[in-house]
């Protein structure tokens, strides 16, 4: 019943850039390899040009210069449809007043492929995603996980061989994002595609990525595993972008300690030798639940009360019951050598 899906290709983009007028490139000659039947995450601000190299991967934005293959093959310049990828949109897309059926077999009807022949397609991969029995229901009468499904199979009648989406979850509201983004990442492993997707949420790429590509200002900071990324951020932009790691200035330079990772030990108490430490002035004390969040300011700028804090540091309750800090307490902030990774500015 099923048709074979084709298998995954490996994308490689070589010296990739887009210039849309004077200035800086929006996208400034970035080199990204992504392996075959892998998730890899596009993640960066608003602006930081993202989209623009997913659509010059899909063929949809003309490329200034440098390459894009797959499997070896270049594509720089080949049309959209002959490329071998296809594209899922944000919300899905999909066609209000056609059936899922039609839907998914748009792209056919738009090639000529004849009624029986695509109709039989089409109902082939709603049946693979699970959806076979609501074929000829409109989206108004889908769930948004239906949905989902509906626009996977529309994407995937092309036979392409990496899927490319563009922050596909983020008009979703956020219980409806987690369960999507599970169903994503089980569809991407069950059918082995290449997966390319684009997305402003730290949390979305880690829960999906294999491979995570942090980029800002048109270029790629840091590529790697999500647990390389949150663990071992190579600088000051990546480590604040990504969330819980604190940025202390150090004799020795800038250092990244993750706010789970940072000590807090009351003035006058000894500090095992092998610690570094720094004076702080805790600024603000919030139950956060599972654990109780301070924020430490260092004491030369306590007084005002606009600076604000230079760390934060997750206590868990029972370590906050031990000893109960108070906004104002003169403390130390301690991290062990191990806890402590260089950063470039
Ligand atoms: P992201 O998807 O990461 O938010 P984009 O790739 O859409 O970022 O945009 C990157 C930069 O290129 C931004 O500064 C944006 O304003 C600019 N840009 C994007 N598309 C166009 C366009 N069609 N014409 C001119 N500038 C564009
Ligand atoms: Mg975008």
């Amino acid at each position: 019943m099923n048709e074979p899906v084709p298998p995954p290709a490996a994308i490689e983009v070589v010296a990739l850039t887009k210039r849309y007028g004077e200035g800086k490139p929006a996208v400034d000659s970035i080199n990204l390899r992504i392996a075959s039947g892998s998730y890899c995450c596009l993640l960066g601000p608003s602006g930081c040009g993202k989209s623009t190299t997913l659509r010059m991967i899909a063929g949809h934005e003309s490329v200034t210069s440098g390459d894009v293959l797959l499997e070896n093959r270049n594509i720089t310049h080949r049309p959209a449809a002959e490329r071998g990828t296809a594209m899922m949109f944000q919300s899905f897309a999909l066609f209000p007043h056609l059936s899922a059926l039609d839907n998914v077999a748009f792209s056919l009807k738009m090639k000529g492929v004849g009624k029986a022949e695509r109709h039989e397609k089409a109902q082939n991969l709603l049946e693979r995603v699970a959806m076979g029995h609501l074929a000829a229901r409109k989206p108004g009468e889908l769930s948004g996980g239906q949905q989902q499904r509906v626009a996977l199979a529309r994407a995937l009648i092309t036979q392409p061989r990496a899927l490319l989406l563009d922050e596909p979850l983020s008009a979703l509201d956020p219980f409806l994002r987690i369960q999507m983004r599970a169903e994503l990442r089980r569809w991407q492993k069950e059918l082995g595609l290449t997966f390319i997707h684009v997305t402003h949420s730290q949390e979305e790429a880690m829960a999906l990525a294999d491979t995570m590509v942090v980029m800002n200002h048109g270029v790629i900071e840091q590529m790697g595993s999500p647990h390389t990324i949150y663990n071992r951020p190579v600088n000051e932009f990546v480590a604040r972008f990504m969330g819980g790691h604190n940025v202390i200035d150090t004799a020795q330079g800038k250092i990244g300690v993750r706010t789970d990772q940072m000590q807090v030990v009351p003035e006058g108490q000894s500090i095992a030798p092998e610690f570094s430490s720094k004076p702080a002035i805790v600024s603000d004390v919030e139950y956060q639940g599972t654990y109780v969040l301070l924020g430490l300011q260092d004491p030369s700028s306590a007084r005002d009360a606009s600076a604000t804090a230079e760390a934060s540091v997750m206590l868990s309750e029972s370590a906050f019951a031990q000893h109960p800090f108070a906004v104002g307490e003169r403390v130390q902030m301690a991290w062990s050598p191990e806890a402590a990774h260089p950063l470039s500015s």
